[in-house]
């Protein structure tokens, strides 16, 4: 395979050219993956032997970062044979999931996320918390570039041993690379991170993909732009339990708490999305600090209320299970359309369809049957 010499050298060695994990530029995890690679002394550059599923699950357990790291790109691998041992770790490392607080990060590129994070993490940091940071971007599967990854990111909390920060994975359909997050989100809480950060940009589905994988969703917004400049849609208010305007600093302080008041008016209105919760604005500024402990202190004012409850718990159980019907749908699909018999009658199919000569209804239970190999 010609492809393979311009691949990353953890890439697993057995994988072909669908493994499509790949360093983002400017994203020090990545980087890190990179710099505790042995270099091997033998001439096979850098090809190291898998580990086995014992030797990912006791590395994460141990929270041995290169393992951590190795075990991520597994799931992260779209070799069918990385699978099922990706799912064999899985399994045992679940037993040792949910302590984490389960955080989702959304706003328009330049709304501040990344700053706003890396403020957030060095604070929980100084607390004690062991922060991971993942991040869900739909921009990267469709471009192959990447709005979250093309910048120098997170300068500081990268270098904290504490932190552990992981782009997106690439390749793929949303849904895939929602999974990759998810199952990366669980791996980081078995090697013993207390606070997942899931960073999302996008324009409703990939909100919507992250909002089902955490237990708190922020929404962060900068003063004197409204909801359409900033590319953020009504129904991505609705998901948020509380919303930042950061950059409330300098000049724009009172825009920003003119901001805050317009939107806790607005959410007066709206129905809270965690039963019991009532979604309120905030300012911060990323820069200056000023705010981001409160909001901090609003993620645990959540945290408690909601477990006392019964919510939290509750939302985890029902996310658990839509998450099994999610990837059904999934799989479903990919094993539709790469079967042989549907992929060979589909252009004929689609024209029929396109030209009226065939109902559509007809047309896919037609291509159904194929798939169930009764054509
Ligand atoms: P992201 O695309 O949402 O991750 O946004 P970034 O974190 O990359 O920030 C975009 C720009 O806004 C950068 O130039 C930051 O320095 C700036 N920025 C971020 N937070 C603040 C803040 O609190 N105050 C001010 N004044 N600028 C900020």
């Amino acid at each position: 395979m010609s492809a393979h010499s311009s691949k990353p050298e953890w890439t697993p060695d057995d994988a072909g050219d669908e493994f499509a994990a790949r360093v983002l530029k400017g994203v020090v995890g990545g980087h890190e993956e990179l710099s505790t690679q042995p270099r091997s002394q033998t001439g096979s550059a850098n090809r190291r032997r898998q580990l086995t599923v014992d030797e990912h699950v006791a590395g994460v357990l141990a929270g041995d970062r290169t393992v951590l790291a190795r075990t991520i790109t597994l799931v992260e691998s779209n070799a069918p044979a990385h699978f099922d041992k990706a799912q064999e770790v899985l399994r045992r490392l679940l037993p040792h999931t949910g302590h984490a607080i389960r955080v989702g990060i959304t706003g328009a590129p330049g709304a501040g996320k990344s700053t706003l994070i890396e403020a957030l993490g060095m604070h929980l940091i100084e607390q004690g918390h062991k922060v991971a940071v993942l991040a869900i971007d739909p921009t990267s599967s469709l471009t192959g570039g990447s709005i979250l990854g093309d910048k120098t990111r997170m300068e500081r909390l990268s270098r904290e041993p504490n932190a552990f920060i992981r782009p997106s994975p690439t390749g793929g359909v949303l849904g895939g690379v929602a999974r990759k997050t998810r199952e990366s989100m669980l791996i980081c809480e078995a090697a013993g991170f207390d606070v997942t950060l899931v960073e999302t940009v996008g324009a409703g589905q990939s909100e919507i993909s992250v909002r089902a994988m955490v237990d708190f969703f922020l929404l962060v917004l900068i003063p004197g732009a409204g909801d359409e400049l900033q590319g953020v849609k009504r129904g991505v208010v609705e998901l948020a339990d509380a919303i930042a305007i950061n950059k409330a600093d300098g000049d724009n302080l009172i825009k920003a708490k003119a901001a805050r008041a317009k939107y806790n008016r607005a959410l007066h209105y709206l129905t809270p999305v965690t039963q019991g919760w009532r979604p309120r604005a905030y300012t911060c500024s990323a820069h200056t600090g000023a705010g981001v402990a409160d909001l901090w202190e609003v993620v645990e004012r959540f945290t408690s209320l909601t477990q006392t409850s019964g919510v939290f718990e509750q939302r985890r159980r029902e996310q658990s299970r839509d998450w099994l019907h999610t990837l059904v749908e999934e799989q479903l699909r990919a094993y539709f359309y790469s079967h042989p018999a549907v992929r060979a009658a589909l252009p004929d199919m689609e024209a029929a369809v396109m030209d009226g000569e065939t109902p559509a209804a007809a047309a896919a239970r037609d291509l159904l049957r194929l798939a169930q190999g009764q054509g």
